[in-house]
C-alpha cells in the first residue's frame, strides 16, 4: 500500500518533510490517493486518522500510540518487524486487504528506537492527546485525538538511554558555494533557491578540490551547544572530521558539489539531502531572530551569509522535528577555522585520537589521558582533543590553571566535581518537555555542589580561567534550595509516576495522600471482615487494570457468598465479584490518588518554570564544572609523574627532551616493561627528519609521539617529557600505513597517494607532517622515486617540520643535498645472534632493515627464511635473482619482486651486475633507474 513511499529516494523523502512544513495542511486526499491503494471513502474514522498521519510523515516510520503500545501498520510494520526481529501480526482488514501490524511496548520503546535509527530510519512519534473517556465525551464514535509530537532522527536523539554519556552527538548543516570569490558567496547565500533550481537541471558541478567555500553549522540537541564556522573547501575535511556529525543536512547543490571528491565519501552516509529553501541567509535571519527573540539579528552580524544559510537550515530542521517542543539552544557561536589546529580524518584515524583503528575507545589517546570524572567533563575533553588551540595566550591560560591545580590540594574539588550529575543533558530534556523528576534532582544535586565549590574558592587567588569558572558557579542557592525542599530522596524518572514530592512540602498534598493511604487501609480491613462474614479464609481483594478492585474466591466457595456480591468474572477455578461498598471505597481511593497526582504534577510544573527561568546560568555553571573537571584531569596527569609544562613559541621548532608516547608508555607499564624516552630537536637546519631503522625498531612510535605531544601541548595539557619547547602548529598531517578502501573503489596505493597529495597541497611552513613510509604499495623504483620527490617537496617548497620514516635506504643520500634534512635511525644491536631493539633514536642512518630477522621472530617457516637469506645474499652481492634461480624454476610461493615483473634480459642482468652501488650518487642512481627501465622495456 505504501510501496511508492518506500521506494522514494532520500532526496524525495526529505522533500516530503519540507513540503509539509511549507504547506502545513498539505493536500491529504491527493497524498493518500497517490501513496496508498486504499480508498479513503471506505476508511473508518480510526483508519482515516492513521492514514492522515502517515501521509503527512511519509518518509518516517509512524509509531502510532495505542494504549501501552506504539503500533506500526502496513509497510512500516513489515519493515520494522524485520529490522527489530519482532512478530508481524495482522489487525483486521481494510478495503478487503489484511493490515500488517507490529508493535513495541511504550516503556521499552527506547531500545527499539535505537535499532531503527541505527538502520537509518526516521520515526514519527504519534501520541494520544486525550484519554478514551475524554474522546467519548465528544461523542460515542469519536476517535481518540492523536498528534505527531516529534520526529526522531539520527542527529536529534535526546533520550538518555540512546546517548553515550561521554560522547557528543551532533546534527549539522553544510552549505557549499563553489565560487572562489567570497563576495559571491555573500550574494549567493541569499539566492540559494534560485541556484538550487538551476543546479537541479544541470549536471553536477565538479569543483577543483581546493576551490570553493561554504559553512558548517552544528548543534547538539541534548546540551544546546550550537556553533558555526565558515570554511574553504580545503578546510572542510578537517572541520567535518572534527565535528563528526551523526546527521548532516545539505541542499542538493551542495551535495553535488562534493559528491565526487574522495574525502567526501566518508560523509555520504550521514548526508541528509534536502530542499535548498531553508539554506537562505535572509530566511535564516528571520528564523534566528524569532527563536532568540532578538528584534534585529544584531548578534548574527559576525556570520558570513554562508554561515547564516547553514545555521538557519539547521534551526528549521530542529523546529520541524521537535514540533511544539522548544529546544534550549545556545546563541550560535561563529568559530574561525584558524583558531584551532587542523587535522583531517585520516590524520585523526592514524593517530588514534578518540578511537583506535578498529573503532575502540580503549587504546586511543583520549582514553589514555581521560582523568575526568563526569560525563560532561568527558565530552569536553573530547572536544578539546578534537580541536586543539592555536592561540598561544589561550593555551597559556589553560596551562596556568593546570599549574595552579598541580600545586594545590585538589582532592576536595575533585570529590565534589565527581558527584556532579550530567546537568547539561538533564536541562536539555527538561526544556524539551522530555525530562522528569530525576532530571530536576540531578540539577538540585549539581547546583548544590556548584554552590559549595564556589563558597570554598572565594578566598583563593586563582588564575583567570579557574576564577571565571568559579564565578559561574555562584548564585544557584535559591533554585537548589527550592528543588531540594520539594523533591523527595528517591524520585521516579517520569513525573506521571508520582511520589516525588517530599512529605511535608505542601499540607494539602499531605492530607490527600493520607486519605489515599487511609483508603488502602480501609480496603485491607474490608478484606479481613469479608473473610470472617463469608467464612472464606482464602478470599482476597485484588486489583487489575481491567476490573479495578475486585473480590476473588475459589469456585468451591461459591455458595458461601452473600447476596450483595455482584459477579464480574469467572476464570479457571476462581470467581470474581464486586460489592457496592467495594465500589465506593475503590472510587475514594482512585479520587484521592488522582488528586494527589494532579497536585504533584502542578508542583512539577512550578519547579520546571523556575528551572526555565534560570536555564542560561544553569548551563554556564554546568559547563564551568566540566571545564574544571578537564583541568583537574590534566593536573592529575601532570602530577602523576614526569609530565612537564611545554613552552609554546611561534618559531617553527620542536625541541623535546626525553619525550614519551603516552599510549605506548601506558601499555608498556601494564606489561612491566620500560618505555625508552627519546629527544627531538627539529628546527632550522633540521626541519626534516628522515628516520631509518629496522622493522620493529620504534620508528612509527617515535613519529606518532611527536604528533601527540604537539596535540597535547596545544590542548593546554602538560606533556610526557623532561622538557618541551613547541612551535605552534597550524595543521597536522599524519599518514601511517594504508589499507585498501575497496568499498570506495580505492586500492592501498591509491589511498596512500590521495592522502599524500592532500598533505602536499595543504601543508604550510607552520605545519607538522608525519609520514610513515611513502611509496610502499607500488614497484620499488616508482616508490623510491615518489618518496624522494615528496621529501624534496616538503623540504624545498612546503618548508615545514616533517618526520619521514622509510625503509628505502637510498633516501638517506638526500642529506648531502638538502641542508635542512637530517638522518636519524632507531638503534639496534645483535646479541648471541638475536636482534635486540634499543628503541633509541640516534643521529645517522641505518644500514639495513633486518626484515628477515623480524620475519623469523614472527614465526615464518624455516625453509622460507633460509631461502630468503640466500636470495638476499645474492641481491646484496649485486647479482640478479635470475642468476640464483633459473627462470621457470621459481618456487611457487616465491612472488617475484615488482622489479622482476618482466623477464630480465641478458643485457639488463649484465648491466645490473656491473653497477657498484656504493659508488653512485643519488642523481646517478636515478639516471641508472631510467637506463635500467629502458633496457627492461627493450
Ligand atoms: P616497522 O618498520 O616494522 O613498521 P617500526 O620501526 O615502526 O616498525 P614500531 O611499530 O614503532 O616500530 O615499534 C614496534 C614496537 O616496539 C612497539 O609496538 C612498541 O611495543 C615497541 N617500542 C617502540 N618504541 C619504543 C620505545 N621508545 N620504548 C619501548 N618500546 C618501544
Amino acid at each position: 500500500m505504501f510501496s511508492k513511499v518506500n521506494g522514494m529516494s532520500p532526496v524525495n523523502e526529505a522533500r516530503s518533510i519540507d513540503s509539509k512544513s511549507e504547506n502545513e495542511s498539505g493536500n491529504f486526499a491527493s497524498v493518500c490517493a497517490a501513496q496508498t491503494a486504499v480508498s479513503l471513502a471506505d476508511a473508518t474514522p480510526a483508519m482515516r486518522q492513521y492514514l492522515e498521519v502517515k501521509a503527512a510523515h511519509a518518509d518516517c516510520l509512524v509509531f502510532y500510540r495505542m494504549g501501552d503500545f506504539y503500533e506500526l501498520f502496513y509497510n512500516d510494520a513489515v519493515k520494522a518487524s524485520a529490522i527489530l526481529d519482532i512478530a508481524l501480526t495482522k489487525r483486521g482488514k481494510h478495503a478487503g486487504q489484511e493490515i500488517p501490524m507490529c508493535g513495541v511496548p511504550v516503556h521499552a520503546a527506547d531500545i527499539y528506537l535505537q535499532k531503527l535509527i541505527a538502520s537509518g530510519e526516521r520515526i514519527a512519534i504519534c501520541e494520544q492527546m486525550e484519554t478514551p473517556d475524554q474522546a467519548k465525551k465528544r461523542g460515542p464514535k469519536s476517535v481518540v485525538r492523536r498528534e505527531v509530537v516529534r520526529i526522531v532522527t539520527p542527529g536529534t536523539i535526546t533520550e538518555e538511554a540512546l546517548l553515550a554519556p561521554q560522547q557528543s552527538l551532533y546534527l549539522a548543516a553544510l552549505f557549499i558555494k563553489t565560487s572562489p570569490s567570497r563576495g559571491e558567496v555573500a550574494r549567493s547565500a541569499g539566492e540559494s533557491a534560485a541556484v538550487q533550481s538551476h543546479s537541479s537541471a544541470a549536471p553536477p558541478s565538479q569543483p577543483s578540490p581546493l576551490e570553493g567555500e561554504g559553512a558548517l553549522a552544528w548543534l547538539e540537541l541534548s546540551t544546546g551547544e550550537f556553533k558555526t564556522s565558515y570554511a574553504t573547501l580545503a578546510q572542510l575535511p578537517s572541520l567535518l572530521a572534527r565535528v563528526n556529525p551523526r546527521e548532516m543536512l545539505m541542499a542538493q547543490q551542495s551535495y553535488d558539489a562534493l559528491a565526487t571528491l574522495p574525502w567526501f565519501h566518508e560523509w555520504r552516509d550521514v548526508a541528509n539531502v534536502r530542499s535548498a529553501l531553508p539554506f537562505d541567509a535572509k530566511r535564516a535571519e528571520r528564523s534566528l531572530s524569532q527563536h532568540y527573540h532578538v528584534a534585529n539579528a544584531g548578534v548574527l552580524d559576525a556570520f558570513t551569509p554562508a554561515e547564516l544559510a547553514a545555521t538557519g537550515a539547521l534551526l528549521e530542521y530542529v523546529q520541524l522535528t521537535q514540533l511544539d517542543a522548544i529546544a534550549r539552544l545556545d546563541i550560535p557561536k561563529s568559530e574561525a577555522q584558524d583558531a584551532s589546529l587542523q587535522m583531517d580524518a585520516a590524520t585523526r584515524r592514524n593517530l588514534e585520537l578518540v578511537t583506535t583503528q578498529n573503532g575502540q575507545r580503549a587504546g586511543s589517546l583520549l582514553s589514555c589521558i581521560d582523568r575526568t570524572s563526569t560525563a560532561a567533563g568527558g565530552r569536553l575533553l573530547a572536544q578539546w582533543l578534537n580541536a586543539p588551540l592555536r592561540d598561544a595566550a589561550a593555551i597559556a591560560a589553560r596551562q596556568e590553571a593546570v599549574r595552579h591545580l598541580v600545586n594545590t590540594s585538589r582532592e576536595a574539588w575533585a570529590e565534589k566535581i565527581s558527584s556532579v550529575p550530567d546537568m547539561e543533558r538533564a536541562l536539555g530534556r527538561l526544556m524539551l518537555g522530555r525530562g522528569g523528576p530525576r532530571d530536576l534532582a540531578s540539577l538540585a544535586k549539581g547546583l548544590e555542589q556548584a554552590n559549595q565549590l564556589h563558597e570554598a574558592s572565594r578566598t583563593h587567588q586563582l588564575p583567570t580561567l579557574l576564577r571565571t569558572a568559579m564565578d559561574a558557579l555562584a548564585g544557584h542557592h535559591t533554585l537548589a534550595d527550592a528543588l531540594n525542599a520539594a523533591l523527595g530522596d528517591t524520585v521516579p524518572v517520569q513525573a506521571r509516576d508520582g511520589g516525588f514530592v517530599r512529605a511535608g512540602y505542601r499540607a494539602d498534598l499531605d492530607s490527600t495522600r493520607a486519605l489515599r493511604d487511609e483508603s488502602k487501609r480501609v480496603m485491607l480491613a474490608m478484606e479481613q471482615r469479608l473473610k470472617k462474614e463469608t467464612d472464606i479464609g482464602s478470599l482476597k481483594i485484588k486489583f487489575n487494570n481491567v476490573l479495578g478492585y475486585f473480590i476473588e474466591i475459589t469456585q468451591i466457595h461459591e455458595k458461601k457468598v452473600s447476596l450483595d456480591f455482584i459477579h464480574r468474572q469467572s476464570l479457571a477455578g476462581v470467581l470474581r465479584y464486586t460489592t457496592p461498598e467495594l465500589n465506593d471505597t475503590a472510587r475514594a481511593i482512585a479520587d484521592a490518588a488522582d488528586r494527589a497526582l494532579r497536585m504533584e504534577l502542578a508542583i512539577y510544573e512550578e519547579l520546571l518554570e523556575q528551572v526555565r527561568g534560570r536555564a542560561e546560568p544553569i548551563i554556564a555553571g554546568a559547563r564551568a564544572l566540566a571545564t574544571m573537571d578537564v583541568l583537574l584531569g590534566f593536573a592529575t596527569l601532570a602530577a602523576s609523574g614526569q609530565w612537564v609544562r611545554p613552552e609554546i613559541v611561534t618559531e617553527p621548532c620542536l625541541s623535546i627532551k626525553a619525550g614519551r608516547h603516552p599510549v605506548v608508555e601506558a601499555a608498556q607499564r601494564r606489561s612491566h616493561q620500560e618505555f625508552i624516552a627519546n629527544d627531538t630537536a627539529m628546527g632550522e637546519g633540521a626541519r626534516l627528519w628522515l628516520i631509518t631503522g629496522p622493522n620493529m625498531g620504534g620508528k612509527s612510535t617515535f613519529l606518532r609521539q611527536q604528533a601527540l605531544l604537539v596535540i597535547l601541548a596545544q590542548m593546554g595539557s602538560y606533556v610526557p617529557a623532561a622538557s618541551a619547547r613547541i612551535g605552534l602548529v597550524d595543521k597536522l598531517f599524519c599518514r601511517v600505513g594504508a589499507g585498501d578502501d575497496l568499498a570506495r573503489g580505492q586500492s592501498t596505493f591509491m589511498v596512500e597517494m590521495v592522502e599524500t597529495a592532500s598533505i602536499l597541497h595543504q601543508a604550510t611552513a607552520q605545519s607538522l607532517v608525519v609520514l610513515d613510509e611513502i611509496g610502499r604499495g607500488t614497484a620499488t623504483y616508482d616508490g623510491v622515486s615518489l618518496a624522494w620527490a615528496v621529501a624534496e617537496h616538503l623540504h624545498n617548497v612546503t618548508q615545514c617540520r616533517a618526520l619521514f620514516a622509510t625503509h628505502y635506504h637510498e633516501l638517506t643520500a638526500l642529506a648531502s643535498q638538502l641542508p635542512h634534512l637530517k638522518n636519524y635511525h632507531t638503534a639496534v644491536t645483535e646479541f648471541k645472534n638475536e636482534l635486540v631493539f634499543l628503541h633509541t633514536v640516534r643521529e645517522g642512518f641505518a644500514e639495513k632493515s633486518f626484515g628477515i630477522h623480524v620475519a623469523a621472530m614472527a614465526g615464518m617457516p624455516k625453509p622460507v627464511l633460509v631461502r630468503a637469506k640466500q636470495l638476499l645474499a645474492t641481491l646484496e652481492s649485486g647479482h640478479s635473482l635470475t642468476e640464483e634461480v633459473p627462470p621457470g624454476q621459481l618456487p611457487l610461493f616465491f612472488a617475484a619482486p615488482a622489479t622482476m615483473a618482466k623477464p630480465v634480459t641478458h643485457s639488463l642482468a649484465e648491466r645490473l651486475a656491473s653497477i657498484d652501488v656504493d659508488d653512485l650518487t643519488p642523481r646517478q642512481a636515478l639516471d641508472m633507474v631510467a637506463e635500467l627501465k629502458k633496457l627492461a622495456q627493450d
